[in-house]
C-alpha cells in the first residue's frame, strides 16, 4: 500500500475522532455520507475501461462497448466527443 493511501486512511481515522469530538449530528454524518458516495462514483470513473472507436469504410463508427454511432461530418475527434455516450468510457479513436 502506498503512503499516500496511508496518509488518506490515517485521515479518515482523525475524521471519526472529530466527528466524536464535536458530537456530530444526523446531518453531519448525511453530509459526510454523500461526500463519500461521491469518491466512489469517481473510483467507478476511474476504473472504466477506455472505448476504442473504429471506423466503417466512410460510414458508421463502432465502439468496443458495442455503441454504434454517426457523425454527419468527420469523426469522434473532430466532433469534440471525449467520452463514449453508452458506456461512458474515455473515447480513444482507432487510427487506420
Ligand atoms: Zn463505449
Amino acid at each position: 500500500m502506498s503512503e499516500r493511501i496511508n496518509i488518506v486512511i490515517d485521515e479518515e481515522i482523525k475524521i471519526e475522532e472529530i466527528l466524536g469530538r464535536i458530537k456530530a449530528t444526523h446531518s453531519d454524518y448525511f453530509k459526510l455520507s454523500n461526500y463519500m458516495r461521491g469518491l466512489e462514483t469517481k473510483v467507478a470513473e476511474l476504473e472504466k475501461p477506455d472505448c476504442v472507436w473504429t471506423q466503417e469504410f466512410e460510414g458508421e463508427w463502432n465502439g468496443t462497448c458495442g455503441i454504434s454511432w454517426g457523425f454527419i461530418d468527420d469523426g469522434p475527434t473532430e466532433n469534440q466527443c471525449n467520452f463514449c455516450p453508452k458506456c461512458g468510457g474515455k473515447l480513444i479513436e482507432e487510427q487506420p
